[in-house]
């Protein structure tokens, strides 16, 4: 490899890194505009191609000039067969196994605009709102025969994940060294007076807690790979791509023989998606700016399509107002056994720098929590019946470092736990009765949502234990 194309990488790696995929001044909603696009399929197919165009733009933007540097190293991986960029030779010919991944593509890409019809038609229609029929809202309410199916008491659980949330706000407030105006030492306001018999927060480091991430280098989707495999992966950085392992969602649905949308992801960034399924389209995921298209909906789902679209955020993804909002919803129309809610301005707001707006996105989750639980309370037997594990990817620096994370900030390492489970009688008691400060990793969330939902915990070499405090003494036996 030369040293420019070299370089090239490099600095492709290193822009986008502060915002999990983006790059500073990227137009707002380009890295999803497949979400948009009638042709769906087609744009699954062209996006792998036009991420490598912007990062090009990008590199020419930033004065790098000339055609060798233009060929940005996603684009020269990826489709160096078919886009030679000019690096002063000749292309060479193609290899026989070339020709055959030329033809392999050409066959997607027909296959893509002939099968997707239908998607087209459907999402054209989703595009423009319009008034759903009363008769269409009464089939699909959840008092309908048809909801009921499959909808028992069975146990649940509600997954939320807060992008980047250090363990130092969650117990001590803001941080007086990254901000001395501050004098609260409590944002989390309604959790902690929550923190009755049924839950418990563990992750105080001060306290002697270490729970830890369970991947070397402490950024965001090798954290969420690692949940959902329930092992490490191989994956080390925002773009290692889809998982290879059927992930918890997946293993809940094929055990449990749940329809599609009883399994389901509501996320704000995009590439959550190739955490939660290692073959798309099993469980229902709705990540990025993808309009929600499946499952149960009603008038809310429609106004939050459309609003989703009209108010973006200054990066690549969905607001979490928008992303909770539909989680809400969707867990009040749905009664999902798994829903897997993952929010991402508080990271987005860190890698800027952005101490004020950090905060008071944290008092947002705060009361998006209060939201949840209280939502739970008011859904009956579902809700008595829902377990909910609220955690974060990563943590991050410590004072001056507090905006990045990753292995030059090993304390990034450390996560706090935050569980409830209305079955419990007493997890504070049962956390002196087991071996306190407690040292959990995110590898031990999926065997204890496994066993929560009745399923084997997931068994091997490294995989993770449960989290004793959350689960009740006769599952445990
Ligand atoms: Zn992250």
């Amino acid at each position: 490899m030369s040293p420019s194309l070299r370089k090239t990488i490099a600095i492709a790696r290193e822009t986008p890194a502060s915002s999990k995929g983006s790059y500073p001044g990227q137009p707002t909603g380009l890295t999803n505009f497949s979400g948009f696009l009638p042709w769906k399929r087609l744009g699954f197919i062209l996006e792998p191609t036009y991420k490598p165009i912007a990062t090009a733009v990008a590199l020419q933007a930033r004065g790098l000039r000339s055609r060798a540097k233009m060929c940005s190293a996603q684009l020269w991986l990826r489709f160096r067969a078919f886009f030679p960029c000019g690096l002063g030779r000749e292309p060479a010919r193609r290899s026989s196994s070339r020709k055959r991944f030329a033809d392999r593509l050409l066959v997607s890409l027909l296959w893509s605009i002939f099968a997707g019809l239908p998607t087209q038609a459907g999402l054209i229609k989703a595009g423009r709102p319009e008034p759903i029929e009363a008769a269409e809202l009464q089939k699909s309410s959840p008092d309908s025969p048809r909801f009921k199916e499959g909808v028992a008491s069975l146990p649940n659980v509600v997954l939320l994940m807060v992008d980047g949330v250090r363990w130092q706000e969650i117990f001590h407030g803001p941080d007086p060294i990254i901000d001395s105006s501050t004098n609260e030492s409590n944002i989390f306001k309604n959790i902690f007076p929550r923190l009755d018999k049924t839950a418990f927060l563990s992750g105080d480091h001060k306290k002697g807690d270490a729970n830890t991430v369970s991947n070397k280098v402490m950024l965001s989707l090798p954290a969420y790979q690692s949940i959902m495999a329930g092992k490490t992966t191989d994956c080390r950085n925002n773009f290692c791509g889809r998982i290879e392992l059927e992930t918890l969602p997946e293993r809940i649905q094929r055990e449990l023989r749940l329809k599609k949308t009883a399994v389901a992801t509501i996320a704000s960034w995009s590439k959550i998606s190739v955490a939660v399924e290692h073959l798309k389209g099993r469980t229902f995921v709705n990540a990025g700016l993808q309009p929600i298209l499946e499952g149960v909906m009603n008038s809310t789902t429609l106004e939050l399509n459309k609003k989703q679209g009209e108010d973006l955020p200054p990066w690549s993804a969905r607001k979490d107002e928008y992303t909770f909002s539909h989680a809400l919803n969707y867990l009040k129309n749905n009664k999902p056994r798994f829903l897997f809610i993952s929010l991402n301005d508080s990271d987005e707001f860190a890698h800027r720098g952005e101490y004020p707006k950090y905060i008071s996105t944290l008092k947002g989750y705060d009361e998006k929590i209060k939201t949840l639980l209280a939502t739970l309370d008011g859904m009956g037997e579902y809700g008595r019946a829902t377990s909910v594990i609220i955690t974060t990817d990563h943590g991050r620096g410590d004072a001056e470092n507090w905006t990045h994370h990753g292995s030059d900030n090993p304390e990034s390492k450390y996560i706090w736990i935050y569980g409830r489970n209305p079955l419990l009688t007493d997890p504070k008691q049962k956390a002196k009765e087991l071996s306190t400060p407690s040292r959990y990793t995110h590898l031990d969330i999926r065997p204890t949502i496994e066993t929560l939902m009745g399923l084997t915990p997931i068994r091997c070499d490294r995989c993770g234990k449960l989290i004793q405090e959350l689960i009740p003494d006769p599952m445990l036996h």
